[in-house]
């Protein structure tokens, strides 16, 4: 069995951070990822909050900092981890191709699409339901759809789809929006139109999607739209699972706690990123990839005099 100083379970933006940190103390680190580098990062159309970039976009910023880990430590890609075990001197992680063994983990797993739980999202899901403007956005040109969602996420990506050619509506379940005030003012600019006050109640249509219910929570009314697609962009669903197996405790809404060190309360398990929740940003999760790569670090040695 393989045997690393270090293994890291998620290749988003944090990881590669706490990849490249690792393996620059010169600790033997593997960053295990069951989809490809870059995760979910790589549908962010675009970020103007990223330091050193005017504008970027995930799938131009992540194949940088993968050249860049990639010098420092091993990366293997859609190798998923099944299982984590806790002996004596480190863990055992079983994965979807191999066993290895590590001496610490730093759990990078993010989060996942929340779901809005309603008729015809899972059925549709596809077929005119997308949880990914980038990867999808195209498909809709000239196409009536909706977005759903008052963050961040909703706005960037309506922006995009407007930006692609679609002829996107956004409705939000509140009277004001949650996101960024620069991303509120860019949807104003183009003109990009609003249903308030409105949450989905159905998605209706045959082969794929032809219509959404909506409701407005204010005055009960109902209204059934005319559209071809329907993007859900309402939060996400840290994934910690794996997590909660090892015995890691998460708060109410399953988010891993970690002290300022991304220390956990097993010892020599770290956690960064959104599966952490707190400011999900990608300087974030970077950031805490470097202080978890050092404190990892630091305890390893700190064992090592100790032996
Ligand atoms: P978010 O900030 O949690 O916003 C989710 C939005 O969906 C909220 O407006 C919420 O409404 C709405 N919502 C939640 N459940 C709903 C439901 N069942 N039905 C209808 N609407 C629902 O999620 P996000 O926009 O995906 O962002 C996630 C994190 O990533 C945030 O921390 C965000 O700041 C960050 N992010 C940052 C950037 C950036 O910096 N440019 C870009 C993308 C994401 P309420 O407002 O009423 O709660």
């Amino acid at each position: 069995m393989e045997e690393y100083d270090i293994i890291i379970i998620g290749a988003g933006p944090g990881g590669l951070t706490a990849g490249l940190y690792a393996g620059r103390q010169g600790t033997k680190t593997l960053i295990l990822d069951k989809g490809l580098t870059g995760g979910a990062g790589l549908m962010v159309p675009s970020m103007e909050n990223y330091p050193g970039f005017d504008l970027i976009a995930g799938m131009s910023l992540i194949p940088k900092m993968k050249a860049q880990t990639e010098k420092n430590a091993e990366i293997h890609e859609m190798e998923g981890v099944e299982s984590i075990d806790r002996i004596d001197n480190g863990f055992i992680l079983k994965t979807t191709k191999d066993e290895y063994f590590a001496k610490s983990i730093i759990i990078a797993t993010g989060a996942t699409h929340r779901k809005l739980e309603v008729p015809g999202e899972d059925h549709y899901n596809g077929f005119g339901v997308s949880y990914c403007a980038t990867c999808d956005g195209l498909l809709y040109k000239d196409k009536d759809i909706l977005m759903i969602g008052g963050g961040n996420s909703a706005l960037q990506e309506a922006i995009f789809l407007n930006n692609v050619g679609c002829n996107v509506t956004v409705v939000h379940r509140r009277d004001e929006f949650r996101a960024e005030k620069y991303l509120q003012n860019k949807l104003k600019e183009k003109g990009i139109p609003v249903i308030w006050n409105s949450v989905v109640e159905e998605i209706k249509g045959s082969q794929m999607v032809e219509s959404v219910i909506l409701s407005n929570i204010k005055d009960n009314s109902k209204q059934e739209l005319k559209v071809q697609g329907i993007f859900i962009a309402i939060g996400d669903v840290p994934s910690s699972e794996l997590a909660k197996e090892l015995g890691v405790n998460v708060n109410k809404y399953n988010q891993i706690i970690t002290d300022k060190t991304q220390r956990t309360n097993v010892e020599n398990v770290y956690a960064i990123g959104d599966v952490t929740g707190g400011v999900k940003q990608w300087v974030v999760a970077c950031g805490e990839g470097a202080i978890a790569a050092t404190y990892a670090y630091q305890d390893l040695e700190q064992t090592k005099k100790r032996e």
